[in-house]
């Protein structure tokens, strides 16, 4: 029998601190913040807004768009499950506590009784074959790392009968996982105390005042509109992150998506779960359902009919019997991702002093140095979710919020170094390329 590395429940594990790597050293939190701007109201943006505002810090949430979500959040339906990965690692354990940390919050907002009911915890199938393409995953390597409650291989039988539809092919159960409904849960994190909603404002830029106070200051595009002075600022921009020079060397990449939504026809109103194939399917609101979704390298924001034939086509491929659905509109997002498809977490670096501080990587990559790492003291980021950013934009939020205020990360450093910006320069100047 093999035992599970993954449960679901703690186990002591201890991680190297940043002896090695003092470039991850972040300097430490002297005074707790009062006030802080969040640029972007997606996922990632009210996740931490809310995790800030817990802790008692009033946060101003500011975005371009003329409501939360107005861009990749804005899609109707996201499912929630976990990335898989076929050994044990740092990382793999951020993105199974991600997707643990996101069910868990989600059963706790999602279905307070006076409120909308954003979330649905209806489960997630996901066909064996539809494992991560680029990096093929055997069912006896997820069936070693993870438990039962978090992921189930079934038969195509037990899994049709869960789905509540034919499935012809072996199947992964997150029973833990469903669906929000992404806009209502952006809602629901700005709807709390000490968090002030501004929209329809773009940010053109931010600085530290050189004032005693240090504030940081984030200037909007429209001048009737005033700066917004905060002891610190947090960006949630997404790929427009970029346009800010401070963190423009961060490499941030576009992956268009559209997602398209049907009338719901006779064969799929009876889906029970979200349903994963080469596209997924989700289960009917008012006879509505969702086909999610398109990937291409361009930022269009224009409705693509040919992402909806794709949809359809490539749904009607893995389950024949939706092959009659109609499109009725589209949703179109534009996903942020990084050249290693992980998102950036943490303080902003400054990447001029710390490529002077440890150029003499280029020359010897295995160099000791023992001073700390530079950075921009009060500058957050929340970005690159990819295509995951409903399991990892909450427990990033809190991550944010912990390492803002001081406190004992929810994640282990080496997880933190991973998901750092500064993965990318220091990775550059060790290949020569800063
Ligand atoms: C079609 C599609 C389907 C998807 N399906 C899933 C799924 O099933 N499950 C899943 O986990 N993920 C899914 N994703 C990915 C998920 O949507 C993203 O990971 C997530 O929404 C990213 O959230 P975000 O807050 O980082 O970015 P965004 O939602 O893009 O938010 C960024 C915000 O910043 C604002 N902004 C930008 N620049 C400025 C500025 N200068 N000033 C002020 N505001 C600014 C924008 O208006 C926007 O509201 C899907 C994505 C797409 C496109």
């Amino acid at each position: 029998m093999t035992t599970a590395v993954f449960s679901g429940l703690s186990q002591e594990q201890t991680y190297p601190t940043y002896k090695n790597e003092p470039w991850y050293r972040l300097p430490q939190v002297t005074r707790m913040p009062r006030t802080a701007t969040v640029i972007g109201a997606g996922l990632a943006g009210c996740s931490t807004a809310y995790a800030l505002a817990q802790r008692g810090i009033q946060v101003t949430v500011v975005d371009s768009g003329n409501y939360p979500a107005s861009n990749a959040s804005g899609i109707h339906q996201l499912a929630l499950r976990p990335r898989l990965f076929k050994t044990a690692s740092a990382l793999a354990e951020f993105y199974l506590q991600s997707f643990l940390f996101a069910a868990s919050q989600f059963r706790l907002l999602g279905t307070e009784p006076s409120r909308d009911k954003f979330w649905h915890p209806c489960g997630v199938i996901q066909l064996s074959t539809a494992l991560n393409k680029r990096n093929k995953l055997s069912s006896a390597a997820v069936e070693s790392l993870y438990g039962s409650e978090i992921v189930e291989l079934l038969e195509k039988k037990q899994a049709s009968e869960i789905a509540g539809t034919l499935i012809a092919e072996d199947g992964l159960h997150f029973q833990l996982g469903g669906w929000v409904d992404s806009p209502g849960l952006c809602k629901r994190y700005l709807d709390s105390a000490r968090i002030r909603f501004v929209k329809d404002c773009c940010i053109e830029r931010i600085e530290k005042s050189s004032s005693a106070n240090g504030q940081w200051q984030a200037h909007p595009k429209n001048l009737s509109i005033s700066t917004f002075q905060s002891d610190i600022i947090v960006l949630a921009n997404s790929y427009n992150a970029s346009c800010f020079p401070i963190v423009e060397s961060i490499p941030l990449r576009t992956v268009r998506g559209q997602a398209s939504y049907t009338d719901s026809s006779e064969a799929s109103i009876k889906l029970r779960t979200v349903l994963c194939g080469q596209r997924s399917l989700f289960p009917a609101v008012d006879s509505t359902q969702t086909i999610s979704a398109s990937y291409r390298q361009e930022i269009d924001e224009a409705r693509s009919k040919n992402d909806d034939q794709e949809n359809l086509n490539a749904l009607a491929a893995d389950f024949p019997q939706f092959s009659t659905l109609k499109v009725s509109s589209s949703g179109i997002g534009i996903r942020c991702n990084t050249p290693d498809f992980k998102p950036v977490i943490g303080m902003a670096p400054n990447f001029e002093k710390m490529i002077e501080e440890y150029a003499h990587l280029k020359l010897d990559a295995g160099k000791v140095f023992s001073n700390p790492g530079h950075y921009h003291n009060g500058l957050y980021l929340n970005l690159a979710h990819g295509s995951n950013g409903l399991a990892t934009a909450p427990l990033a939020g809190e991550t944010l919020a912990s390492m803002i205020c001081g406190e004992v990360s929810p994640i282990s450093t080496e997880a933190l170094a991973n998901l750092s910006a500064t993965r990318f320069l220091i990775r550059d100047l060790k290949k020569q390329r800063s």
